[in-house]
């Protein structure tokens, strides 16, 4: 697995961060046909969902991102992409996602960020980026890595 390491000093640096990846998302409008599917690990409060909001929003939501934690799912339609940020923190048992119907979110055109991705191990697939983030103090220690190809052209960018 390819690895970068990032030190993001405070939340206007993980978001600028997030933002970057999401520019090189768009950059790679070709390979929207299939879903990405990035993983997002840390501690509560390690800044998850602050990453999430900051991609969502470099996508071109303008309104709010909610944290996902009580209804598992929230997704933004912004064309040409249909990206389902998740939080699987309170899921009981990974065979609920099942009854979700997880299938029909890994569509062509699918962006998926998910926090907690370990709550559905087996029946969420590979991801193409896993992210880890950790405390550094107040400032937080990115590990991101690529699993598959689209994912290491991707983070070769970052
Ligand atoms: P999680 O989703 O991982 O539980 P959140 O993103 O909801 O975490 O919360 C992260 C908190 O940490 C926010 O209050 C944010 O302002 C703060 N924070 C401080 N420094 C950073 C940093 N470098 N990156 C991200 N968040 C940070
Ligand atoms: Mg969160």
């Amino acid at each position: 697995m390819n690895e970068k390491h990032f030190f993001l000093a405070d939340e206007s640096d993980m978001l600028a961060f997030a933002e970057r990846l999401a520019t090189q998302v768009q950059a790679s409008k070709e390979a929207a046909q299939q879903p990405l599917t990035c993983y997002l690990y840390g501690e509560l409060g390690a800044g998850k969902t602050t990453f999430s909001r900051g991609f969502i929003r470099a996508l071109g939501h303008k309104g709010n991102v909610k944290s996902p934690t009580y209804t598992l799912v929230e997704s933004y339609d912004l064309a040409p992409w249909q990206v389902h940020h998740f939080d699987l923190y309170r899921l009981a048992d990974p065979e609920e996602l099942e009854f979700m119907g997880i299938r029909d979110y890994l569509d062509s055109h699918t962006i998926i960020l998910a926090e907690w991705p370990q709550r559905g191990a087996g029946v969420l697939p590979e991801p193409d980026i896993k992210m880890v983030i950790e405390y550094a103090g107040t400032a937080r220690e990115v590990t991101v890595g690529a699993l598959t190809t689209r994912g290491r052209e991707l983070l070769d960018k970052l």
